[in-house]
């Protein structure tokens, strides 16, 4: 027996199963989704939420370009109950090597190409636009002054809401134990031990994607890792960019509050969901930021947390139907999904609806780790 979930059933309430939900009961779609515990309670609630178009492959480029374009009217379109703050004090890469300083002008070349505004800065011209950065040893930098922060939680609920709004039902509290198939098929999910059915089955589960698939035989391989993040007290707002510094990965911004966000890429990081801290976190990441950010000494720090990325081999998103007919799947986004939501979700929307999309996203299919055809984004941290 079992309840209809609809035509679609979206697993994963992080920021890209809420903008699937939506885009797709937006265009007459019945959709069900479970979230197991509260949504954003992944990697989207535990972000950076930095928004740039600094991308190193095309793909991610394009996207970009179109996530910016619709973050600048997204409050009024999801008609958003939480400010999204949506901001734009711009995206600044600082250079350490000749190496990084190559392959940033590499990127910006290719943006440049495709339209994105962004510029090779020498030290000069960034110690002039941002005196107050001390960024001893910088060969150069990469801005991008359209780029820069929006609300995660804000992000996550008001797509969800919106998606309430066009008839989605959103379970929270509604862990998904297992997919279901029938023959080649999927035919639902089991929550709880309760059968849900439906034809169609989104997994947008973040690193939790790969057990959920495994449970209908297919092979997705996305691994978690943790990254830990710290927020400081508000000070006056000044508009800092968010900075990222390619030689030990630390960065820093300041959100429309006031408040600094400050995180630092640590490859020795746990490759797990779980989200502990460690007081080793504070002491390095502060140290490396007060460095460059002479002025936030004395600013207190007043949390720190952590959450998972969903990394694959090439640090690439995997958006594609599984070989389970009717099981698709949006996850992998590793460390900068949370600005793909809103290209994300239209993707999904379109791949369901059966046309071309809007943006090739051949790049991102699920066979390319068997094929050994993987395109590493050389702009990731
Ligand atoms: C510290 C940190 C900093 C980051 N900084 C940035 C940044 O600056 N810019 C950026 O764009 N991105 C950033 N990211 C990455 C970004 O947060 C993620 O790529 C993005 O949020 C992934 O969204 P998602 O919806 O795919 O997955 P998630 O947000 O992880 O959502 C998955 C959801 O699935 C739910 N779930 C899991 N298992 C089940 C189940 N069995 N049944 C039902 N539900 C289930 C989880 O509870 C979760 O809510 C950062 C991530 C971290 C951790």
């Amino acid at each position: 027996m079992g309840k209809s979930g609809g035509d679609v059933i979206v697993v994963g309430g992080g920021v890209h199963g809420c903008s699937a939900a939506y885009e797709l009961a937006k265009a007459g779609f019945k959709v069900t989704l479970f979230e197991g515990r509260y949504l954003s309670a992944g990697g989207s609630g535990r972000s950076a939420a930095g928004i740039r178009q600094h991308f190193g492959t095309e793909v991610n480029c394009r996207l970009a370009m179109y996530n910016v374009q619709v973050f600048r009217n997204l409050q009024e379109e999801l008609r958003c109950p939480l400010d999204l703050e949506f901001t734009q004090w711009g995206y600044l890469w600082v250079a350490y090597t000749d190496r990084s300083l190559g392959q940033l002008r590499l990127n910006v070349e290719l943006q440049n190409s495709l339209g994105i505004p962004s510029e090779i800065l020498d030290p000069e011209e960034i110690r002039s636009r941002w005196g107050y950065l001390k960024l001893d040893g910088v060969i150069g930098g990469a801005f991008c002054a359209e780029d820069g922060h929006i609300n995660p939680h804000g992000l996550t609920i008001g797509y969800a809401e919106a998606a309430k709004r066009h008839g989605a039902l959103v379970m929270m509290k509604s862990p998904v134990d297992r997919v279901l198939v029938r023959g080649d098929r999927v035919a639902g999910v089991s929550v709880m031990g309760e059968e849900w059915h439906a034809p169609v089955v989104l997994l947008a589960a973040g690193p939790w994607s790969a057990p959920l698939a495994a449970s209908a035989g297919v092979e997705l391989p996305v691994a978690a890792e943790r990254h830990q993040i710290l927020v400081t007290e508000p000070v006056e707002p000044f508009g800092c960019p968010m900075v990222l510094c390619l030689d030990d990965g630390a960065y820093f911004k300041q959100c429309p509050n006031g408040t600094f966000l400050i995180g630092r890429d640590d490859p020795l990081e746990p490759k797990t969901c779980e989200v502990q801290v460690s007081p080793g976190f504070l002491e390095g990441v502060c140290r490396s930021v007060l460095q460059r950010m002479p002025i936030l000494k004395g600013v207190r720090v007043v949390r720190q947390w952590s959450g998972p990325y969903d990394i694959t081999p090439d640090r690439q998103a995997i958006i594609d139907w599984t070989p389970v007919e009717g099981l698709m799947v949006n996850c992998g986004w590793s460390g900068h999904g949370l600005q793909f939501a809103p290209s994300g979700g239209r993707l999904v929307r379109e791949m369901l609806q059966g046309v071309p999309t809007f943006v090739d996203i051949r790049p991102f299919r699920l066979s390319r780790f068997e094929e050994g055809d993987l395109f590493p984004e050389p702009a990731c941290i």
